[in-house]
């Protein structure tokens, strides 16, 4: 392994795997650093959506940004990632739970 590098990322969950991906992309020599298994965390156990329904506005284009990011990677990576372009069904029990979901 190397001894140096300009980034060191701890974690290899999607948020250290992605940031090492992209400084690499952009030409920074980078080592990722993992105590356990590569995304053996939260990053394999989370239900995979990229949910664009529901959320607080402000959160609106990092979700339509990271849509994009998606139906592309499969391409750029040359791997099969499992990336499912589909919808999202919500069920209630009360007029009251369904009109917090009516933006
Ligand atoms: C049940 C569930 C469902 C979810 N559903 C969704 C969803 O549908 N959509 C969505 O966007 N998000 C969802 N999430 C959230 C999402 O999974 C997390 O926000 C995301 O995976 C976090 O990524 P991360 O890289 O920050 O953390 P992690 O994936 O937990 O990665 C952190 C890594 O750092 C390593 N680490 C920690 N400390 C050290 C150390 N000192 N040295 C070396 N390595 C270290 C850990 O071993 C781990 O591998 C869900 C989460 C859960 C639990």
């Amino acid at each position: 392994m190397d001894k140096t590098a300009d980034v060191v990322v701890i974690g290899a969950g999607i948020a250290g795997t992605a940031t090492a991906y992209y400084l690499a992309k952009g030409g920074a020599s980078v080592i990722v650093c993992e105590k356990g298994e590569i995304a053996g965390e939260q990053s394999s156990r989370n239900w995979g959506f990229v949910r664009q329904q529901g959320r607080d506005p402000a959160e609106i284009p990092l979700m339509m940004e990271a849509n994009k990011i998606w139906r592309g990677l499969e391409r750029e990576l040359n791997a099969d990632l499992e990336w499912l372009s589909a919808g999202n069904l919500v069920t209630f029990d009360t007029d009251e739970e369904a009109a917090g979901w009516e933006q």
